[in-house]
């Protein structure tokens, strides 16, 4: 079977009513980031941090994939597919996906404030402060922040270089190491990107499918599965 890797970003979960940072002017969802995604906010104020991520998980478990997470999904029938998500919601998991790498952790797990290998479950939505990990230290939202290593970023990039077929959807690539992800796939790989305000790519070579996520990714799977069929 052939591979294919999509990176995907904010964007394809903005249809389940998650918001991008794009669209909130850099915001997120009002807070300035320094303030709430940051070792140093943490140091400063650790109970606004919690509560942050807390309503962001929140958001997250009440949101539903959208028609952009089941196309992804669907594409296991015919090809060898990874998915690397910058995204910190669970939706392409909850759409049937099988084997997504989460760059930047995933938000309906906890972490070690003093060791990022220990995570945990979270019941429910909430972290409350006085709940600690096996070493004792609190508990922290699985996220990376910003100024924090991306430890799946190697692996990620592995994944990039053996992509035969190459989606990107819904990202700005503003945010550093995972941007320059599209860097390591193969030049005479086919390249696809779905955004509604496509970013500047100095890669001329991409196939710019100016839609939203919900409509351009089911289109594209489409055509994938059916040209599989015709080869
Ligand atoms: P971004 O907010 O910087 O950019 C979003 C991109 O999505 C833009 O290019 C925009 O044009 C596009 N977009 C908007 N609506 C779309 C739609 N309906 N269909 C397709 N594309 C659409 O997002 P980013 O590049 O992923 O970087 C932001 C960082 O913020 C990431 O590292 C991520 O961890 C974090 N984040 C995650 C979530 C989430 O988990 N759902 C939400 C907000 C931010």
């Amino acid at each position: 079977m052939k591979s294919i890797v999509i990176l995907t970003g904010a964007g394809i979960s903005a249809e389940s009513g998650l918001k991008t940072f794009r669209d909130s002017d850099g915001l997120w969802e009002g807070y300035d980031i320094a303030e709430v995604a940051t070792p140093e906010a943490w140091q400063r104020n650790p109970a606004l941090v919690q509560e942050f991520y807390n309503m962001r998980r929140k958001s997250v478990l009440e949101a539903k994939p959208n028609e952009a997470h089941y196309a992804l999904a669907k594409l296991e029938d015919k090809f060898n597919v990874t998915i690397i998500t910058q995204n910190i919601d669970d939706l392409h998991e909850r759409a049937g996906s099988t084997n997504v790498v989460h760059l930047h952790g995933i938000i309906t797990r906890s972490q070690s404030s003093i060791n990022p290998n220990l995570t945990y479950p979270i019941n429910g939505w909430e972290i409350k402060m006085d709940e600690v990990c096996e070493l004792g230290s609190p508990l922290r939202a699985h996220v990376v922040w910003f100024g924090e290593a991306v430890p799946m970023i190697e692996k990620a990039a592995q994944i990039c270089d053996g992509a035969e077929i190459f989606i990107l959807v819904g990202s700005s690539l503003a945010v550093y190491p995972a941007a320059g992800l599209i860097d390591f796939v193969p030049r005479h790989t086919p390249k696809y990107i779905i955004d509604p305000k496509i970013p500047y790519l100095s890669d001329s070579s991409f196939i710019r499918i100016e839609e939203k996520a919900s409509v351009g990714v089911p289109q594209l799977v489409n055509e994938l599965l059916t040209d599989d069929l015709d080869s």
